[in-house]
């Protein structure tokens, strides 16, 4: 048996539960149907057969989850962190146990290639762990004290939140979010993407596997503008972390506006790699082809601008086309697969449109640009030469593996391209020069900046954008800010002077 052939038939019998018996919500410790009954079809963008049929729920069904949620916060929100990093660790325990599974069921779902996607599940595990450590501390504050007054700071965790996730890397992304919130006592209700719903419910089963008690973390599949709007508008719901596109965020902030939901949005990015003449060029071209083609450019921290220095951009950009004509496109569960199919046909056609928005607008396509293939959503890498800032391919997030190219004479000039766009996430900086280096970091409109670097994650660090790409930071400490309350304490130190009213 080949190597595809073995993992084509572990996946098939990892699957075989969710054809059977669908995709079911689980609130308060049990599975369940939509309490409408209502289904929905997720399909495989490998050949767009039917996977399987996902509960369809609704504002009935997050009403449920929340009423689960706000039982469960009484014990959760009160555990000592100390426990709660036990039983946080055991998820971590059981994420490692059954990563084979929660891979090869992602990559079916979303059509990301195996390379990439069981060191994602694994990257989940990693959060939990990571994020478990700190629960120990995420009541601490701070000491602030004045001659009269001490003041001490600790801090609650808010409530129940809601978490709604997009369909990139369903599960690496929902422990992102999840982790922290239940390490700093929140419980919460997750709302996975239509498209992937099923390693979200692996996650809760592995969650309660461990021991995390029954309600402290709820799953509600449905539709954005059905359940997902239900949860953003919840008064028992006191903050949606929410990872998606710009204007879905748009959309939350409104609908959250009436019951003052606390928001941290992570949304979408058109990243420019910059790579100045005096680079070294070998790795900025590995660097800049890994970041848009793997995962199938479906990345919020893509490298999906690069900004060559227009005396290196002809030999600079056919090398990046001869290794976008190398890679290999083909099934996600083959392991020389480097660009498996588009999550959904809807997601395929937008990402076809933008080959012939590129021929239009006068860019040159120097690799792909075409379509592979009678059945699933395979696309070829794809590499826009003589493209300008202005064209639709440089201004927009493709969400593919799609580079556009653009030529700059100097610092100046690169700079102003990197900043001319509605998004603000990542930049990737290519020099050997510091003082360029310096100058330029300090200027780029992003809220993570890599110089000499691909996108590597030390978690601690803050992730996070600016301008469309998002409010607010994950990470180390930031994660527990957004989860919690801060609370003042304020205590006097001594009899001082209280001035008397009235007499
Ligand atoms: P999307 O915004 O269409 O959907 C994301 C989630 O929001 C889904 O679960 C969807 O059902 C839900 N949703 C849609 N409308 C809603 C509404 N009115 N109310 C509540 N929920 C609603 O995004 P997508 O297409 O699934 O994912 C791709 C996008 O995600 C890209 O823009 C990408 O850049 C972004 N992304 C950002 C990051 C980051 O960290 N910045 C990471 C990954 C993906």
């Amino acid at each position: 048996m080949s190597v595809l052939t073995d993992n084509i038939a572990r996946a098939e019998a990892y699957l075989a539960r969710f054809a059977a018996g669908g995709v079911l919500n689980h609130i308060g410790g049990r599975s369940q149907p939509a309490l409408s009954g209502e289904t929905f079809t997720t399909i495989s963008p490998v050949d767009l057969k039917p996977l399987a049929q996902v509960a369809r729920g609704g504002a009935a069904d997050v009403d449920a989850a929340v009423a689960a949620a706000t039982e469960a916060f009484k014990t959760w929100g009160k555990m000592p962190g100390s426990e709660r990093r036990k039983i946080l660790i055991r998820v971590a325990e059981g994420i490692e146990a059954r990563a084979d599974e929660i891979a090869l069921t992602e990559c079916m779902d979303t059509g990301q290639a195996l390379r990439f996607m069981s060191k994602a599940a694994l990257r989940g595990a990693a959060n939990f762990r990571y994020f478990a450590d700190k629960a120990p501390q995420a009541e601490d504050g701070q000491s602030l004290r004045t001659a009269d007054q001490l003041n001490v700071t600790s801090r609650r965790p808010i409530g129940p939140v809601g978490v709604i996730t997009p369909w990139n890397t369903p599960f690496m992304l929902s422990t992102w979010k999840i982790a922290p919130a239940l390490a700093s006592g929140c419980t919460v209700v997750h709302k996975p993407a239509e498209f992937s719903p099923m390693t979200a419910k692996l996650l809760v089963e592995i969650a309660e596997e461990a021991g995390l008690p029954q309600g402290v973390l709820n799953l509600v599949n449905g539709f954005g503008e059905e359940a997902g709007k239900a949860l953003t508008e919840h008064p028992g719901i006191k903050a949606i972390a929410f990872v998606g596109e710009s204007r879905t965020g748009s959309m939350i902030m409104a609908q959250g506006a009436k019951t003052l939901k606390r928001v941290h949005f992570e949304l979408g990015g058109k990243n420019p790699v910059i790579v100045f003449e005096d680079a070294d060029l070998d790795r900025a071209v590995d660097a800049a082809t890994f970041m848009i083609y793997s995962l199938n450019g479906e990345r919020c921290t893509s490298s999906s601008r690069l900004l060559v220095q227009e005396t290196i951009y002809e030999a600079f950009t056919a090398r990046v086309a001869e290794v976008a004509e190398r890679i290999k496109v083909g099934h996600p569960l083959d392991l020389e697969t480097v660009v498996g199919p588009l999550i959904h046909p809807e997601h395929e056609r937008k990402v076809i449109s933008y080959f012939d928005k590129a021929r239009r607008e006068g860019a040159t396509i120097a690799a792909g640009g075409v379509k592979m293939g009678e059945t699933g959503c395979f696309v070829r890498p794809t590499l826009f030469t003589n493209a300008t800032n202005d064209m639709a391919v440089a201004q927009e997030e493709i969400f593919g593996p799609v580079l556009t190219a653009i030529p700059f004479q100097d610092e100046a000039a690169a700079l102003a391209l990197a900043n001319d766009v509605q998004y603000g996430l990542a930049a990737y900086l290519w020099t050997n020069d510091l003082n360029c280096a310096m100058r330029m970091t300090d200027a780029l409109e992003a809220g993570m900046i890599w110089v000499n670097s691909e996108n590597v994650r030390h978690l601690p660090t803050p992730f996070g954008g600016v301008k469309s790409s998002g409010i607010g930071r994950d990470g180390g400490d930031w994660s527990f800010d957004f989860y919690m309350e801060t609370v003042n304490v304020c205590l006097p130190r001594r009899l001082h002077h209280i001035p008397k009213l009235g007499g």
